[in-house]
């Protein structure tokens, strides 16, 4: 592993530089915790590595903030964060399976438990080690995705030996248009959930992520779930958003070329340039997350300075418009931004017609990353 001053001494040997402010990132885990209150708790999603942006060194700096609880998707996932932050709370959002339920015990990592199979596997193993199982149960209120059903629920509370040897931490459920503050859906979803609890009232609730934290304080139960606004993203798209932004890409200049009019620029030969055209090569492409839906359509930033996408974004280059840049204002080695100050990750996702979390996780391997701040202990 490099570290940064082996970057600055080569930077030839990336395409670009990924960095992650982690000060930015704490402050958002901040203030989305002071939206709730100090009874409550605030964890923090984590899946994906961490969005894409390094659970590694995300996870600590949440941890030193005093968040406890942390969410993944994946077995695999949970057991990387066991090394990245021991004492943590790890809990799995696709639950146990029979393979799988001694790794779970084993690592004391925490299955969120979506189906009544589920459920027995749990309680069989409770049975077998003769002692109470951490779980979390999901119930499905409308996204008809992962968790129960109602019936389910019903079911449960009627047959409450089932949940023996189940030591519920949190009952959870997960909004479906949390990013729609006018969406009819949030209010029907949190009708069937105060139900859910009705039914199910073991252990501690959990309800809102990101965009639900901003749906009130109705939605916000004992655990708030955010993981997106973490990283930077709008939990409100409709309003400014009130979050840091925490990641920033620069790709480096490989080569500039001058294009005659009538002349082409990358694959498909699917722009043609009308006008004398200086471009920039930059050394990011679709294999590092500007994906190939910005093809004409994205924008990087020299400073300032807009430079828009010229024709196909390949595998690994772009072609950026420079024209009428002065020769030592952009050259080989200059660093733009292509995900920066002035081009969110919000806004290159409205150019690519995606949303911001597909940004984030997309950005890929290749990138020089660096994590900036986040050390500083101040729970
Ligand atoms: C990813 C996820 C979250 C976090 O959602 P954001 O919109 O990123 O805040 C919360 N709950 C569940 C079940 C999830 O899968």
């Amino acid at each position: 592993m490099m570290n940064e001053q082996d970057y600055r001494d080569h930077p030839g040997r990336y395409g670009g530089v990924l960095s992650v402010d982690l000060d930015a990132l704490v402050a958002n885990w901040r203030l989305l915790r002071q939206r709730g209150t100090d009874a409550m708790g605030c964890g923090a999603c984590v899946k994906a590595d961490a969005y894409g942006l390094g659970a590694a060194q995300i996870c600590p700096a949440l941890w030193r903030a005093g968040c406890r609880e942390f969410f993944v998707a994946t077995l695999e996932e949970g057991l990387a964060l066991r090394e990245i932050v021991p004492d943590a709370n790890v809990h799995v959002f696709y639950g146990v399976t029979p393979d799988c339920a001694n790794e779970f015990i084993k690592s004391g990592l925490i299955p969120v438990h979506n189906t009544l199979d589920q459920i027995d596997i749990w309680s069989h193993h409770a049975g077998r080690l003769g002692q109470p199982l951490p779980c979390d149960i999901q119930v499905d209120t409308g996204l008809n995705r992962l968790g129960l059903s109602m019936l389910d629920a019903e079911l449960l509370n009627d047959d409450n030996g089932r949940l023996k040897g189940l030591d519920v931490g949190y009952v959870i459920s997960h909004l479906a248009c949390a990013d729609d503050i006018d969406s009819p859906m949030n209010n029907e979803q949190l009708q069937r959930f105060r139900r859910v609890r009705r039914l199910l009232p073991m252990g501690k609730a959990s309800f809102a992520n990101s965009s639900g934290i901003f749906l009130g304080a109705d939605y916000h139960f004992d655990l708030l779930r955010p993981g997106a606004a973490i990283y930077g993203i709008n939990p409100r798209p409709e309003m400014p958003n009130p979050m840091a932004q925490v990641v920033r890409v620069q790709s480096r200049v490989i080569q500039i070329r001058d294009v005659e009019p009538g002349q082409s620029i990358g694959y498909g030969a699917a722009h043609v340039v009308e006008t004398p055209t200086r471009a920039a090569i930059v050394g990011t492409g679709y294999a590092d997350g500007m994906l190939r839906a910005l093809s004409g359509r994205g924008r990087a930033y020299l400073g300032d300075r807009p430079l828009t996408f010229l024709g196909r974004v390949s595998m690994d280059l772009i072609a950026l418009d420079v024209t009428g840049l002065a020769p030592d204002q952009c050259r080989a080695g200059s660093l733009v931004d292509m995900i920066g100050p002035h081009n969110p990750p919000d806004l290159v996702a409205d150019a690519a017609d995606t949303i911001g979390y597909e940004i984030l996780t997309a950005l890929g391997s290749r990138y020089r990353r660096v994590h900036v701040g986040g050390t500083a202990f101040d729970p």
